[in-house]
């Protein structure tokens, strides 16, 4: 008997759940509608990719950051992924991220040697890959540096890609920082908004004139004219020190950055030490020039030869060109070991193939410093120095380009340069800053 009551109660139950159900899909189904199975994920936030791609599962995890989107061009469907650079990011790491080939990642730092703009990636860099849609083969990366800044790396054919910059200019936007320095010029001029980099640049420009842990009285002053760009609004973050006067004591130091990209004093004096056109003692053939187009001897393509080869023996010693302080030391497959040194703000200079190098990054050099041994390392046809020389980001020839040798302003350009002091010097006065300091002291 109990028996039997209990497999009805259980029969009713299982009634009145199936009752239910009904109940609940007819009032949430709306009638005549169904949900065809292979649509299941439309609608769902979902990557909008080819789920048929056979992408590595590591994409479709989508990184932090990572975005998805197919391209707006019917007859092109690339695939774009983006990824910001977050500090600690290594380019073997991001390409396994995603499943791309270690050899092609070989091809695209082949196409960067001319410029090792991919030794560099900064916290907020972005990498944009393109993949074809029907190949799954990467096509295109693109290398965002700042929002007037882009590289970008095309494939060529299966083994290798090339470069291709593209900046633009925007526009220079100039202001005026002053301050009083009251204690130490360094803390007085980051409170007037100067950068870090930028004070560094001003102390070392004045360093032969003024020794700033010393000389430097309460009271004494300063001005500035920084000139900072922007491409469509936003600040690029590149910036450059266009004028300067300290005011010390009963003497004006000044320094004015000229259009040869050297700072003079107001009466057309430099004030750069002087540089070295060859970072090595003695004489040694140049077996490669300069050159915006050359047949790489290796790999037989055309590419830019950024620097200036000197065929020297493996362990020569080599000399920093001028003073500075070491941006960079690498190892890098193609370039071999390789040193950056930046000197002030306006020039860098760059050592490749190295067999030794004798310095650490961020250590302070000078002019004639020995900072390394020569040699083959990377891809070199034999035994030589590879140099460059940048000025203002942008590579020159060392054996012609207008270096700083600690003379003055040629007498032809001294009306230009005259006239340049005279403009700067003018905003340097503008009312408003006085108004500026009567404020500061207080009124009246
Ligand atoms: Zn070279």
């Amino acid at each position: 008997m109990r028996k039997r009551r209990k497999r009805r109660r259980l029969l009713l139950s299982v009634l009145l759940i199936a009752a239910l159900s009904l109940l609940f899909l007819k009032a949430f189904i709306p009638s005549g509608e169904t949900v065809p199975s292979d649509n299941f994920f439309a609608g769902h936030a979902a990557p909008a990719y080819d789920p048929s791609l056979k992408h590595p599962p590591a994409i479709t995890d989508s990184v932090d950051g990572d975005r998805w989107e197919q391209s707006k061009l019917p007859e092109y469907k690339h695939l774009i992924t983006s990824r910001e650079i977050a500090a600690g990011d290594t380019l073997t790491a991001i390409f396994d991220n995603y499943g791309i080939d270690k050899t092609v990642l070989h091809h695209i730092l082949s196409a960067d040697e001319p410029i090792l703009a991919l030794d560099v990636l900064r916290p907020g860099n972005r990498l944009t890959f393109t993949f074809d849609h029907g190949t799954n083969q990467l096509i295109c990366m693109e290398l965002f540096i700042h929002p007037g800044s882009r590289i970008r790396y095309n494939r060529v054919d299966e083994t290798s890609f090339d470069y291709q910059e593209i900046t633009i200019p925007g526009e220079w936007k100039q202001e005026l920082l002053t301050g009083e320095i009251n204690g130490n010029f360094y803390v007085s001029a980051l409170k007037s908004g100067l950068t870090d980099q930028e004070t560094g640049n001003v102390t070392e420009l004045f360093r032969d004139h003024i020794r700033f842990s010393s000389d430097i009285r309460p009271g004494d002053r300063f001005q500035v004219i920084r000139s900072r760009q922007c491409v469509e609004g936003e600040f690029t973050g590149q910036s450059r020190i266009e004028g300067i006067r300290i005011f010390r004591g009963s003497r004006i130091h000044t320094a004015f950055l000229f259009d040869d990209g050297n700072y003079y004093d107001k009466k057309g004096n430099s004030l750069a030490r002087a540089f070295r056109r060859f970072p090595m003692v003695g004489n040694y053939s140049v077996s490669s020039h300069f050159s915006k187009a050359r047949r790489n001897p290796i790999t037989r393509r055309i590419a830019p030869h950024y620097g200036v080869d000197f065929a020297m023996p493996t362990g020569t010693p080599i000399l920093s060109a001028g003073d500075g302080v070491v941006t960079r030391i690498r190892n890098h497959p193609f370039a071999g070991k390789y040193i950056e040194i930046q000197h002030g703000s306006q020039y860098t200079t760059r050592y490749l193939h190295l067999s030794r190098i004798l310095v650490r990054q961020g250590q302070t050099v000078e002019r004639g410093q020995r900072i390394a041994l020569s040699g083959n390392t990377g891809r070199s046809t034999g035994p030589h120095l590879h140099f460059e020389l940048h000025v203002r980001g942008r590579p020159v020839n060392p054996l012609t380009a207008d270096i700083p040798m600690a003379s003055a302003v040629p007498d032809e350009r001294r009306a230009d340069f005259n006239r340049l002091v005279g403009e700067l010097t003018a905003m340097m006065e503008l009312p408003q800053k006085v108004a500026f300091h009567r404020n500061n002291d207080g009124g009246n």
